[in-house]
């Protein structure tokens, strides 16, 4: 099947790239000439593990191609996914649908044939009955249909969360659709996934319970961990006694700085405000909002506490600015929140992560830039661990002592056994577990 993707952002090339190895011809379109330009030279917009494979074997076997132009992308296509950016509006907590709305309008101006439009984009729910509506307003005579089908990937894992996820949800107005959308995911192996076909408003509400639900969840055992601590309770002991309840499970439990990364903080405000203008607040999903700004604000407040006295003229090492591991994206990492409030109190800051500098040197400036992990600890009073990279929990606690000057080791990931850290004269601060002083 020929398949335009439209946007060639995190979503878009990883969706491109998998249903070109599936066996479909796909065009993916980006307005973004230096994006298409990188493409075309085998240059991938981002880090995502096992994508640089299928990609350079898609472009080999010529069933993936990159385009500027929109009307070319669109030619002989048969779905069309679009993919673009659906940010918060600068300020406020409401959905930018700028770019899904240009892409929209040029989609009806210029498709002559019969196509699906899928979007694959998070919107807010009722926006598929608007497109409809847009069309039959522009271009009555329009042959296009329109389709809801949102992305559940997780970056870091996306490959893999495409090729194999655990449901794939359609919102289809009719049957022919249906069967279309059912044709492009056939090849994948589906004794893995369940198929869910329902209304496109249905659809999109989907997408927003599971991630709301996600961040609520993870907000919600953030705050357990806090109480673990306070009363001295064991975070990972707590974890294991609630997790292996069958209705409950281990996921998503593991305390954090705060949930970052460019969709669950979006996501959360926007069924927020849509709730709320649907008469019908979510007010835990507002709590949860509420909850992780005041975490991601606290981390700077963490840091001071372990090291015991003001944070200015200290020397620290922040290690990580991606939102998590596995992936280059720092947007709302609370890494990056943490990088500018320790500025603010006049620390010196030094920053390695192993996937994110060059994105981190865009917004960041006035740190130092590390090498390596152990490059960037050197001579720190104090080491902070923001993101679960592997390489920073398999670091040699003695090593790591010989190369800071001081002592205090503040991890938001719980990435090293306590005993065996606080053995070589670290002071260790986990999450959810009491703080293990070895001195
Ligand atoms: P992104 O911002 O990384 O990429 C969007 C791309 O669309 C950019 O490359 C941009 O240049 C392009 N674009 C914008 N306007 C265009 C136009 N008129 N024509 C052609 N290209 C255009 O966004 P993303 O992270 O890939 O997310 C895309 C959508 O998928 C969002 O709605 C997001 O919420 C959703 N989503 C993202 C993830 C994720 O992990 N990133 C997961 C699930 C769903």
């Amino acid at each position: 099947m020929r398949v335009a993707v439209i946007g060639a952002g995190s979503v878009g090339i990883v969706a491109a790239a998998c249903l070109s190895s599936l066996g479909h011809i796909v065009v993916c379109c980006d307005k973004d000439d230096s994006k298409i330009d990188n493409l075309k030279r085998g240059i991938l917009p981002i880090y995502e593990p096992n994508l640089d494979a299928i990609f350079e074997s898609s472009c080999q076997l010529g069933t993936l191609s990159f385009e500027t132009s929109m009307a070319t992308a669109l030619k002989g296509a048969k779905v069309v996914l679009v993919a673009v950016g659906t940010p918060s509006v600068p300020g406020s907590s409401k959905v930018d649908l700028t770019q899904l709305n240009e892409v929209i309008c040029k989609i009806i101006a210029v498709a002559e044939d019969e196509k699906i439009v899928v979007v694959k984009s998070t919107v807010p729910f009722g926006t598929s009955a608007r497109l409809e509506e847009l069309k039959k307003k522009l271009r009555p005579d329009s042959k296009l249909e329109f389709a809801s089908n949102p992305e559940f990937l997780r970056e870091g894992n996306a490959v893999m969360d495409f090729m194999k996820p655990d449901r794939i949800v359609i919102g289809v107005n009719n049957e022919k659709t249906r069967i279309i959308l059912e044709e492009l995911y056939a090849k994948l192996d589906r004794s893995y996934t369940a198929m869910v076909v329902t209304k496109p408003i249905s659809a999109e509400l989907i997408k927003y319970t599971a991630n709301s639900y996600l961040a609520t969840r993870l907000t919600f055992f953030n705050q357990i961990s806090d109480l673990c601590e306070a009363t001295g309770a064991n975070f990972n002991d707590l974890a294991k006694g609630v997790g292996l309840d069958s209705r409950i499970g281990t996921h998503f439990m593991r305390p954090g700085p705060g949930f970052g990364g460019s969709c669950l903080p979006k996501d959360t405000n926007a069924l927020a405000v849509a709730a709320r203008e649907f008469g019908c607040p979510v007010t835990m999903v507002e709590a949860a909002i509420a909850a992780n700004e005041s975490r991601q604000a606290s981390c700077v407040t963490r840091v001071e506490n372990a090291f015991g006295r003001s944070l200015q003229g200290s020397r620290t090492a922040v290690l990580g600015t991606a939102f998590k591991a596995e992936t280059d994206d720092i947007r709302q990492s609370a890494s990056i929140k943490l990088i500018l409030d320790l500025q603010i109190r006049g620390v010196e800051v030094s920053v390695y992560d192993p996937k994110a500098m060059p994105r981190s040197k865009e917004i960041l400036s006035n740190v130092r830039w590390a090498h390596s992990t152990l490059d960037a600890c050197r001579e720190s009073d104090i080491v902070v661990i923001m993101t679960e990279w592997d390489e920073f929990g398999e670091i040699d606690p003695a090593e790591l002592k010989g190369a800071m000057s001081g002592n205090v080791v503040v991890d938001f990931r719980n990435l090293f056994i306590p005993e065996k850290i606080t053995s070589v004269g670290l002071n260790y601060f986990p999450l959810g577990l009491m703080p293990s002083f070895a001195l």
